[in-house]
């Protein structure tokens, strides 16, 4: 088994969307009308384009929405119009290019950002290079080469940050399995897929047998070793579609896909025999006990877990080391 990826576009995304496009209304309106007046109407309309994905993006942004699609509308028609304004103003538009760089890293995920900054540098580049003259030209590269890079290596900053800030919020740090904070999701996401495609789902609680003493006996860094090596044990023993957490002090569960119930017993009797093997404290066995739920029609997951917990109860009172489904 293996931790899910974490790598879906990052929620910061939506705000900085958000803000961009709040500024670009309020930078963009004067231009808006200056460019009616003096009778640029291409370059006006472009900027009423640019105003309307904008307020789009404010409206989505405001219901905690995003629609990559419209922002790569937007930064279309920014692109055409700092290529036009640049072509027809010179010197005096360059500076757009700029910020449109800056905006790219702030509302598109990051490798999106980079193919369509290194496009619109590719673009711009020759525009600038027939408009401006040679000083001014090598220093406009210079400043919008330095700009993309400087944004992209913030932003790639930023996205590693958060990458890990994210995995570390829902990872156990002892045992490097999912903490509790995803296991209501997770079911959720579990129950919806079996509602969809029919499939069998099954959880097991899985607690290690008086580990209290375990911790008495041995100590409670032997405790925590015990706790590493059960984690690791229940990482490699589950497929990459399964789940475990650690729910509790000794206690975990794996949440397992298209597993009937027969399934379901068969991996948790595999698990159980598996884990009195373990060398975990010499001259000392351990066991776990186990109690199965497979998901039933119309249940929703906190009677899922319930009936997990109530059969891993079963097969304590029953006398631990074993399934009790
Ligand atoms: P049972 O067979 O009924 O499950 O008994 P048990 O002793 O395993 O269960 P009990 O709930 O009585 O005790 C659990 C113990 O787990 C108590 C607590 O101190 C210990 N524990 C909880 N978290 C940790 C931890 O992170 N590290 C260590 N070393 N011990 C822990
Ligand atoms: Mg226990
Ligand atoms: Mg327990």
């Amino acid at each position: 088994m293996q931790q899910k990826s974490t790598q879906e576009m990052p929620d910061f995304i939506i705000r900085s969307t958000l803000g961009v496009s709040l500024s670009v209304i309020l930078l963009m309106i004067p231009f808006s009308i200056i460019s009616i007046i003096q009778d640029r109407y291409l370059i006006a309309t472009l900027i009423m384009l640019m105003l309307l994905a904008c307020g789009t993006n404010v409206w989505l942004g405001c219901k905690d929405q995003y629609h990559n699609k419209i922002n790569l509308l937007g930064i279309l028609v920014t692109a055409i119009t700092a290529a036009i304004s640049l072509y027809q103003l010179e010197v005096i538009a360059s500076y757009w290019s700029l910020l449109l760089v800056i905006a790219l890293y702030l509302i598109l995920p990051l490798k999106q950002a980079w193919i369509v900054n290194i496009v619109f540098v590719s673009v711009i580049v020759p525009i600038a290079w027939h408009v401006l003259e040679q000083g001014i030209v090598l220093r406009f590269f210079s400043v919008l080469i330095g700009t993309s890079l400087f944004a992209f290596t913030s932003t790639h900053e930023i996205y590693k940050q958060y990458y890990l800030l994210k995995e570390q919020s829902i990872t156990d740090n002892l045992t490097g399995l999912y903490n509790r904070s995803t296991l209501q999701s997770s079911l959720e996401n579990a129950l919806h897929q079996s509602d969809r495609s029919n499939t069998d789902m099954a959880i097991l609680m899985i607690d290690i047998d008086h580990f209290k003493t375990i911790n008495d006996q041995f100590g409670h860094d032997v405790g925590d070793t015990v706790l590493k090596k059960t984690g690791a044990f229940l990482k490699q023993s589950f497929r990459a579609s399964d789940s475990v957490f650690r729910i509790g002090g000794e206690e975990f569960m794996a949440l397992i896909y298209n597993s009937d119930k027969t399934d379901a017993i068969r991996v948790a009797e595999k698990l159980r025999k598996e884990f009195l093997q373990l060398p975990l404290i010499s001259g000392h066995t351990i066991s776990i006990s186990i109690g199965v739920a497979s998901l039933q029609a119309e249940m929703d997951w906190k009677q899922w877990m319930k009936l997990g917990d109530e059969n891993l109860y079963k097969a304590k009172d029953n006398g631990r080391n074993q399934v009790v489904s």
